[in-house]
């Protein structure tokens, strides 16, 4: 049809679907589901799109994605994987403040191809305990300290030459017999590059690089099989002294003050205060309290899924809000507490108001698509937090395991009393103080293997940007513009219309995504 041209001289293009404004001008709240975006016109390739967007006042991501402070999605592995890609993780508080911030030091010193945390044994341990840990982590060569731990002094290394001839019963045998002692071992003195590493690992024709300060302490290793798979992180997400981005989750307790010492010692870029309903006195003056603490500290407030809620945040002095209540896969706060919003309305509403004072929003819960990513950005969120959608990869924590034949990893809302009953921490988000009875506000279930986030970020990013040409954004800036000043258009779908734009009327099919 000619009225689809933008050129050619036809000329009158009739009016057609909704602006976001007229979208959610009608009192229903709307979820990702409930809408689509009309077609634009296309004039460049995906691969242009420019995803870069904020994530607070002061922080700019390549990716807008974010893996959720939930204790099955984001530790250390998680965080690094995620700033890596351009993104960044926020690393749960479901433990305890040294254990936090342990994880965030992790991040922050992270340096590819450096393994800062690898299983370390003492010449007192045994051959058994080797196999044991080859079964859990694989093998490729156990650095042996004088106390097996990490920074005390490098006394030898066993590698599975060392003990594959052993007999069955020499499973007690003393690593000190076997290994290969300090005196033999090539070794690396803190501060080599990876480059000059590399050469030494080639010259030597290792399996195992250990590095070792000027006290002969351990401090690092590089595997060999680490260096074959490194690749080029052109998005990664860093601060000025070249290290990693990390964010952690906090929450508005006394307590909380000295976790957040910690977070900071450790080097945390950005905090988000963890509420369900963050309009609260107690959000209000830990925002307060950190301002003025530490005052270069990027501050995230939340969640709040209306503008009266955030009016209170932005006064208070956040550099960024995270919206959603009630629309997590694994949360039954709507259920339980009555509060809540539709997860679109919540974002449109909140987005439209923050921006007025220059504060990003975070569209936290409710993805499970990488439509659903564009849906939220095209609304107005600057970033996309999530949770299920990176669980059960490699990357996230815990263990598989099987059930019916399925590889499965466990996933749980934080409000479960599956969590809460785990630590304190997760109690308080779901808590007020002197709660007596605990009233789960979600639930714990599992999720089957998705394998590592090094494949599933890319193919998110890549769903992102042709969701843009589709709608002929080149970048994320332009798609918000494109929205708020009306060029974009909406338009609701009915039961049917869901129904529809479903997979339909097949006897049998296979979905894979990538
Ligand atoms: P998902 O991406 O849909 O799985 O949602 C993840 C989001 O749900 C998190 O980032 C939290 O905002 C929220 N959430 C986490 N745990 C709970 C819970 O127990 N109840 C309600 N919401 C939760």
């Amino acid at each position: 049809m000619a009225d689809y041209l933008i050129s050619g001289g036809t000329g009158y293009v009739p009016e057609d679907g909704l602006t976001a404004q007229q979208l959610f001008a009608s009192a229903d709240g709307l979820t990702y589901n409930d809408f689509l975006i009309l077609p634009g016109f296309i004039d460049f390739i995906a691969d242009e799109v420019d995803l870069t967007s904020a994530l607070t006042r002061k922080i700019t991501l390549k990716t807008p994605l974010i893996s959720s402070p939930m204790d099955t999605v984001t530790k250390a592995d998680m965080a690094i994987a995620m700033a890596l890609m351009g993104g960044i993780g926020f690393i749960h508080h479901n433990c305890t403040p040294e254990f936090q911030a342990n994880e965030v030091r992790k991040v922050k010193k992270f340096e590819q191809g450096f393994i800062t945390d690898p299983v370390v044994l003492s010449p007192s341990h045994t051959v058994g305990d080797v196999l044991e840990a080859k079964m859990r982590h694989g093998f490729s060569g156990i650095p042996i300290t004088e106390t097996g731990t990490m920074g005390s002094k490098l006394v030898g290394i066993v590698t599975s030459r060392d003990i594959d001839f052993l007999a069955e019963k020499d499973h007690t045998t003393l690593l000190g017999e076997v290994m290969t002692p300090r005196i033999e071992l090539v070794v690396a003195p803190a501060g080599v590059t990876l480059k000059e590493a590399n050469e030494i690992l080639q010259r030597s024709k290792k399996g195992k690089l250990p590095i070792v300060n000027d006290r002969d302490e351990l401090v690092a290793t590089i595997a060999r099989t680490d260096l074959k798979k490194n690749r080029d992180y052109p998005l990664a997400s860093k601060d000025s002294q070249k290290q990693l981005l990390c964010g952690a989750a906090v929450g508005t307790r006394e307590d909380d003050k000295y976790r957040l010492d910690l977070l900071t010692q450790a080097g945390v870029d950005v905090i988000v205060l963890d509420s369900s309903q963050g309009n609260s006195v107690y959000q209000l003056a830990m925002v307060h309290y950190i301002k003025q603490k530490y005052p270069h500290l990027q501050v995230i407030g939340g969640n709040v899924v209306t503008a009266a809620q955030a009016k209170n945040l932005i006064d208070a002095g956040v550099d960024g809000l995270r919206v959603g209540m009630g629309c997590g896969s694994i949360c039954i706060t709507q259920e339980v507490m009555a509060c809540g919003r539709p997860q679109g309305t919540a974002v449109y509403k909140v987005a439209e108001y923050a921006r007025r004072f220059g504060v990003p929003i975070i569209a936290d819960g409710g993805i499970q698509t990488v439509g659903h990513v564009v849906k939220a950005l095209a609304l107005g969120a600057s970033t996309v937090m999530m949770g299920s959608l990176l669980a059960a990869t490699t990357e996230a924590p815990g263990e598989y395991f099987f059930s019916d034949g399925v590889r499965l990893k466990k996933y749980r809302g934080m409000g479960s009393l599956d969590a809460m009953e785990k630590s304190s921490s997760s109690q308080k988000r779901y808590f007020s103080e002197g709660d007596k009875v605990k009233i789960a506000q979600g639930v714990s279930g599992s999720i089957q293997d998705k394998g590592s986030i090094q494949k599933f970020v890319p193919y998110l990013i890549a769903g992102i940007q042709q969701g843009c040409q589709d709608i002929g954004a080149r970048s994320l800036s332009v798609l918000r513009y494109m929205m708020y000043s009306g060029e974009l258009k909406f338009e609701k779908r009915t039961m049917s219309a869901q129904i529809e734009g479903g997979v339909h009327g097949l006897h049998s099919y296979e979905k894979r995504l990538y």
